[in-house]
């Protein structure tokens, strides 16, 4: 269990938070011949992956675990493989998701002493985790990882000048479409067991209405099912058609 998941206050929707054990496992959960899903990882050569997989711990990551909390020292970094995490800065918004298109943890990458906000896994599902220490050694030891993480950085960057755009100059409703696609893309799944009010936390509008009446638009046009808790993406492309652009990959370095 990481050192946070102690911590039963939710800092985006106050003392919700789980205490749900993290499910351990020795090798991957799912499908352990399967090719990694985690962009990051299995763009490493396979010497680097079998280096790496010594330091590596699998596990199933639960709903609403605190994974990080700001001001505490980030003991391990997560790789998702099927679990969404949201990072939230000022403990109210969410803007910044990581599936399996990053990793949980990037200002250990550049020495930072501790988390500047808080991590909590929103959708369920297997992740690695490493602990710090033990990846800033392997980064020292294996050049296509640090090639790989300083890309990462390089990427996250990026990610979060387009976001900033985003929420300045696009409407609620396609960026509720460009976010709907980016989180099936992380996560691997059409079906998104988040609430209206999440999604509007992670659009960071102030008006949750604003997103229920894109949704309801999405639902007439049939691209989307909502049930009890949960989005079911129906039609991806037409989704696609009114999105903003910014569900679209930038340009990775990552190879
Ligand atoms: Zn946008």
């Amino acid at each position: 269990m990481p050192s946070a998941a102690h911590q039963l206050r939710d800092p985006v929707t106050g003392p919700s938070l789980s205490l749900a054990p993290i499910e351990r496992h020795q090798t991957r959960p799912a499908a352990p011949a399967e090719p990694l899903r985690n962009v990051l990882l299995a763009a490493l050569p396979h010497e680097e992956q079998v280096a790496l997989e010594r330091s590596l711990e699998w596990m199933v990551l639960q709903s609403d675990t605190l994974l990080h909390e700001p001001g505490a020292p980030i003991e391990h970094v997560y790789f998702p493989e099927g679990a969404l995490v949201a990072f939230s800065l000022d403990g109210y918004d969410e803007p910044l998701t990581v599936g399996d298109d990053g990793l949980v943890g990037v200002s250990a990458l550049l020495s930072a002493p501790c988390s500047p906000g808080s991590a909590v896994v929103r959708i369920p599902g297997p992740a690695a985790r490493i602990g710090t220490d033990a990846l800033i050694r392997a980064r020292s030891e294996l050049p296509a990882l640090h090639a790989v993480l300083e890309a990462h950085v390089h990427d996250c960057l990026l990610q979060l000048a387009r976001s900033a755009t985003c929420s300045r100059f696009h409407h609620t409703r396609p960026r509720l479409a460009a976010l709907l696609l980016r989180l099936r893309e992380q996560a691997g799944t059409s079906r998104l067991p988040l609430t209206h009010e999440r999604l509007a936390r992670i659009l960071g509008v102030a008006r949750r209405a604003s997103v229920t009446d894109a949704m309801a638009v999405f639902r007439a046009q049939e691209l989307i099912e909502i049930s009890r808790g949960e989005v079911v993406i129906r039609d991806a492309d037409g989704l696609a058609e009114l999105a903003c652009p910014c569900h679209e990959r930038l340009p990775s370095r990552v190879a």
